[in-house]
C-alpha cells in the first residue's frame, strides 16, 4: 500500500498494512518553514508556498498525509471577517472583537467566496499537490463547520449567549452558516482533495453533549452525506460523552484530543467512526522527548486506533525530531508485533 491507499483503507475501516500517520490539522513548525522557505504569514496567503510548507509533512516527517491548510480562518477572511495574518511565529486570528454579524438575517455569503484570494489559496494548493504527488500521498482539506463560524463571525459569547437564550434563532444561524462549509468543501473536492477535515469546535469545556446532539448531529449527517468524500471531524477537548452521538453521524473519522484515553474512546465510538490523533501537543509533543511521544503512539495501537498523529494543530515551535518520531514509532510497534 502507498501512503494513499493506507489513509483512505483506514479511513473507510478497512485493513491496512500498517496503521497510517496522519495530520488532519496543522504539522507546519517554524523549522519546517526554514527548511521549505514557505513561512507564515505568507505560507497562508500564497498557494505555492502554502503547497511547499505542507508538503513537508510527507518528504521530511515521513507522514502518510499532506494538510495544507494551517489555519482556521480562510473562509472566515472570504466571509469578510478581519484578519490579524500575525508574523512567522504566529497563526493568523480572527479579530473577534469586530463581530461581522448580530442576527441570523445578517448572515450573507459573499458572491466572490470561492474566488476570494484566502480561499482561492487553499484551493489552488490543493491542485498544486495533486499535480505534484499523484495518487502516492492522501492530500486533506479542511473545511469549517457552523459551529467554529459562529464564533468567527458573532463572536464567541455573543454566539454561546444566542445558543443559551434562542435555540431556533441560533439553529437559523447554523442552517444559514453551513452553505459555507459545503460549497468550500466542494470547491478543495473538485481541486483533488482526498478527505477533508472538518472543525466544528463545540469543545468539552463550552458545549454540553446535549447542545451537540440538539444543535450538530443533524448538521453534521447532512455534511456527510453532501461532501462525497471521508470527513474528518475534529473538536478538540474532553468529548467521550459525545462520541457516541458522533459515531451516528456517517462522518469517517473523529479527530480526538489527548483529554480522552484511546481505550475509553474506542469503546465510545464502537467501530463505527474511525479514531485518529490523540499524541498530546502542549506537553509530550512541544517540551518532551521521543521516549515520550513514543508512548503514547504505542497507547493508541495498543487500542487499536485506526490512525495515529497530533491531537490538533502543533505548537510552530515544536522540534520536528519529535515529529518524526511519530511514524518511527508506528513502524516500529508493527515490526514488534510481526516478529
Ligand atoms: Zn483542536
Amino acid at each position: 500500500m502507498n501512503s494513499r491507499d493506507r489513509v483512505l483503507a483506514a479511513l473507510r475501516l478497512e485493513p491496512v498494512d500498517r496503521t497510517p500517520v496522519c495530520n488532519p490539522t496543522s504539522v507546519a513548525t517554524v523549522e519546517l518553514m526554514d527548511l521549505a522557505d514557505a513561512p507564515f504569514p505568507d505560507a497562508n496567503r500564497i498557494p505555492e508556498l502554502m503547497a511547499r510548507l505542507a508538503e513537508t509533512s510527507y518528504t521530511e516527517l515521513g507522514f502518510d498525509t499532506i494538510m495544507p491548510v494551517f489555519s482556521i480562518i480562510q473562509e472566515s477572511s472570504a466571509l469578510g471577517c478581519r484578519i490579524q495574518w500575525e508574523q512567522k511565529d504566529n497563526w493568523p486570528t480572527v479579530k473577534m472583537r469586530e463581530p461581522i454579524w448580530e442576527t441570523p438575517d445578517d448572515i450573507r455569503i459573499p458572491a466572490d467566496f470561492l474566488t476570494h484570494p484566502d480561499t482561492r489559496c487553499v484551493i489552488d494548493a490543493i491542485k498544486l499537490l495533486r499535480k505534484r504527488y499523484g495518487n502516492e500521498v492522501a492530500i486533506i482539506g479542511k473545511t469549517m463547520g457552523p459551529w467554529s463560524l459562529g464564533y468567527h463571525c458573532f463572536g464567541v459569547e455573543p454566539f454561546l449567549l444566542l445558543s443559551l437564550d434562542d435555540p431556533g434563532k441560533t439553529k437559523l444561524c447554523l442552517d444559514r452558516m453551513k452553505e459555507a462549509t459545503v460549497q468550500f468543501g466542494l470547491a478543495q473536492i473538485e481541486a483533488g482533495a482526498d478527505a477533508l477535515t472538518l472543525p466544528d469546535h463545540a469543545t468539552g469545556d463550552l458545549v454540553s453533549a446535549e447542545y451537540y446532539e440538539r444543535y450538530l448531529v443533524d448538521v453534521h449527517k447532512e455534511f456527510a452525506e453532501r461532501l462525497p468524500i471521508p470527513l474528518i471531524l475534529h473538536i478538540c477537548g474532553r468529548t467521550v460523552d459525545r462520541m457516541p452521538f458522533i459515531a451516528q453521524t456517517g462522518m469517517a473519522a473523529f479527530h480526538y484530543d489527548s483529554k480522552n484515553q484511546p481505550a475509553e474512546s474506542m469503546e465510545a465510538v464502537n467501530g463505527r467512526v474511525a479514531l485518529v490523533g490523540n499524541i498530546n501537543n502542549p506537553e509530550t509533543l512541544f517540551s518532551k522527548g521521543a521516549a515520550e511521544v513514543r508512548a503514547e503512539v504505542y497507547k493508541n495501537l495498543n487500542a487499536r486506533v485506526n490512525l495515529v498523529g497530533p491531537e490538533c494543530a502543533i505548537p510552530l515551535q515544536t522540534a520536528i525530531e519529535n515529529l518524526k518520531e511519530i511514524p518511527k514509532a508506528v513502524r516500529d510497534w508493527h515490526r514488534e508485533r510481526a516478529a
